[in-house]
């Protein structure tokens, strides 16, 4: 048996037609960019996560550089990220002529530690070493929900606040997740979105979103997709081409109606996992709050004991696709090295960053298949009853 750790041929199977359709209609239409479809998935989206605007972008990296800029973050400023997330995250604040503050993570959620964020926030970050970071003023805090599970963000808002700093939702991995009832992405001052194809709403190339409540941030991102213009040639500030493609929009209106049930089935998935993985020596399942839902776009574990890269490689002897999502946390990254990190620094994101592995998961994968990945992983780490 073969199983990958992410099939999309198995989901396009499933809703071809409706695909093929959106498809043809915006061919059909002769219109190609920013057009009905990207303006109807744009209502779609603010009705599914109960905001008031949804901004279609290029990309989830697009996302987050609009937020920035039309927060008015720039040289001199300092946006709190994880150490432990993908790349874009910090990529984006760097970008955009700010400097990235890595902090650490929760060891059990992987997420933002907000006692770090408040520590870092009380010292406008004095207290950690190095030059480069002298008089750099911090005015964000860019929270990633991974792996599907949103960070604690009541915490997170009431340190903003107090620290009057903006918030802006790293929901990538996260849409359609909640906390307390809010969806992920509609906490902050602006939440984002990537549909890169193997996120679970992903389009058939790139694209992304940002959300927000806020009409003037709205509007500005609006302005910042097309090089700052409106009307048409007459520009008020200098933006980018960052638009979401008509195609894509109507592939992801296909998808948006499926995306809760695949959600569901995802948990179904996580939980078959969990009950046999439960109690396997070297191995934890991931930890779930009570007071908000995982989706799941990843299930990742963590082994313990030097364990993970064995795993790693009988599951692939064995036809088992699975990834590290990250092998080497941000601060320690070689393109981050004039910030002065070093090794140690944030023990956490280390750590996880040894000792993660995420399973195949995705809606179509059967139990059979995931009976097959568990029994693998049962006979090497061989602890299960023993
Ligand atoms: C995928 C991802 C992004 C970037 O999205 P793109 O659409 O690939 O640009 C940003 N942050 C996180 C946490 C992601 O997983």
């Amino acid at each position: 048996m073969k199983i990958p750790i992410l099939d999309l041929t198995r989901q396009y199977e499933a809703i071809r037609a409706e695909i093929e359709e959106g498809i043809r209609r915006v061919i059909q239409s002769g219109r190609f960019i920013l057009g009905q479809e990207v303006e109807f998935l744009e209502s779609e989206v603010a009705e599914f996560c109960d905001v008031k605007h949804a901004i279609g972008v290029a990309s989830g990296t697009d996302a987050l550089l609009l937020s920035l800029k039309a927060l008015g973050i720039g040289p001199g400023h300092g946006v709190i990220v994880p150490s432990f997330t993908f790349f874009a995250t910090a990529g984006a604040v760097h970008n955009v002529g700010a400097t990235p503050i890595f902090c650490d993570i929760n060891p059990r959620t992987y997420n933002l530690d907000p006692d770090h964020v408040r520590y870092i926030l009380s010292t406008n970050h004095e207290s950690c070493s190095s030059h480069h970071r002298l008089g750099i003023k911090i005015k964000a805090i860019i929270p990633v929900h991974l792996y599907g599970q949103m960070v604690d963000m009541d915490e997170i808002m009431t340190i903003a606040s107090k620290y009057s700093v903006n918030v802006i939702e790293d929901g990538a991995q996260s849409i359609g997740a909640v906390y307390k009832n809010q969806k992920a992405g509609s906490l902050g001052h602006t939440g984002c979105f990537s549909f890169f194809p193997t996120k679970n709403l992903g389009a058939y190339g790139d694209g992304g979103m940002v959300i927000t409540n806020d009409d003037e941030l709205a509007e500005r991102i609006r302005l910042l997709r097309v090089h700052g213009s409106k009307p048409k040639y007459y520009h008020r500030m200098v933006g980018y081409n960052s638009r979401l493609d008509e195609i894509q929009a109507a592939i992801l209106r296909a998808k948006l109606p499926k995306l809760v049930q695949w959600t569901a089935v995802r948990q179904k998935v996580a939980a078959w996992y969990d009950e046999s993985l439960g109690g396997i020596r070297n191995l934890n399942v991931p930890f779930c709050s009570d007071d908000r839902s995982h989706i799941f776009h990843q299930y990742t574990i963590r082994v313990l004991n030097g364990k993970r890269d064995a795993l790693r490689g009988w599951m692939e002897e064995q036809g088992i696709g699975t990834e590290i999502y990250y092998p080497l946390p941000l601060h320690l990254q070689e393109c981050f090295h004039y910030l002065g990190y070093r090794e140690g620094d944030l023990p956490e994101s280390e750590r996880a960053s040894r000792e993660v592995l995420s399973l195949p998961m995705f809606p179509e994968i059967t139990l059979e298949e995931v009976v097959f990945v568990t029994q693998t992983i049962t006979r090497l780490l061989s602890g299960k009853g023993a």
